[in-house]
């Protein structure tokens, strides 16, 4: 039997993950936060001190082990890199700053699309990310395109941050934020964009329960 997909598509710190989180528990589907495997990728090049943009990078990206495992049937991943667990690594500022670039690099992009689509044959999904609705599943049988305002996604940010024992400035989650914004949006290899088929949902003045009430009343159209 195929299996169903849902994007969720959309700018940084909107409430991607979180609702795509939800959603997925709802549905009894599989989450998966295809930013985690950028991030990862990201934090390979930090360790190793290798600046992605000098060298010529595809056969180590080739070599590179990335994988997910969902252990207790939670829905957070736990993210291998090289089989070592790096979940916690890749939320770092300095990984923050330097993913957007690393994510621009056709040869990442390739693997990880890869990557992404092969979770998707064999589960039903909720996967949210930049291009998940306009390249990884063209045929995503529910696409949502998540937007809020820069300020209430600022203050999202500074508390997801703090709440895990961490600090920064507002300064530099908004610095962060629009740098993000920008060289997602604007990268030549799948840019972030709304797919013309995708449910637009502005977030900002929206209750975690009320977005979760209208992408699930939404997906219950479609898959039954
Ligand atoms: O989702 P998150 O904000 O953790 O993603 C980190 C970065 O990974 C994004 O800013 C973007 O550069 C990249 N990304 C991407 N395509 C995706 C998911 C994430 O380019 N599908």
């Amino acid at each position: 039997m195929p299996c169903y997909q849902i994007s969720v598509d959309g700018y940084a710190a909107c409430g991607k993950s979180t609702l795509a989180r939800s959603l997925a528990r709802e549905l009894n589907f599989l989450y998966i936060d295809s930013g985690a495997m950028y991030r990862a990728v990201s934090l390979f090049f930090l360790n190793q001190e290798i600046n992605p943009l000098d060298k010529n990078i595809t056969s180590l990206i080739e070599e590179l082990d990335i994988s997910l495992s969902f252990p207790n049937n939670e829905s957070r991943a736990i993210v291998h890199l090289n089989n070592r667990d790096v979940t916690d690594e890749i939320r770092t500022q300095q990984v923050s700053n330097q993913v957007s670039q690393v994510a621009a690099i056709p040869s990442v992009r390739k693997k990880l699309v890869a990557l992404q689509q092969k979770y998707g044959e064999k589960n039903n999904i909720v996967m949210d990310g930049r291009d998940i609705g306009t390249v990884v599943f063209p045929n995503a049988v529910l696409k949502l395109f998540i937007t809020a305002e820069m300020e209430t996604r600022i203050i999202r940010r500074k508390k997801e941050i703090e709440s895990k024992g961490r600090e920064a400035t507002y300064d530099d989650i908004k610095n962060n934020l629009k740098s993000r914004d920008y060289l997602d949006s604007t990268r030549n290899d799948s840019p972030l964009k709304k797919a013309s088929d995708a449910v637009l949902l502005d977030t900002t003045n929206l209750t975690r329960k009320e977005q979760l009430s209208m992408v699930l009343a939404l997906a219950n159209c479609r898959i039954h």
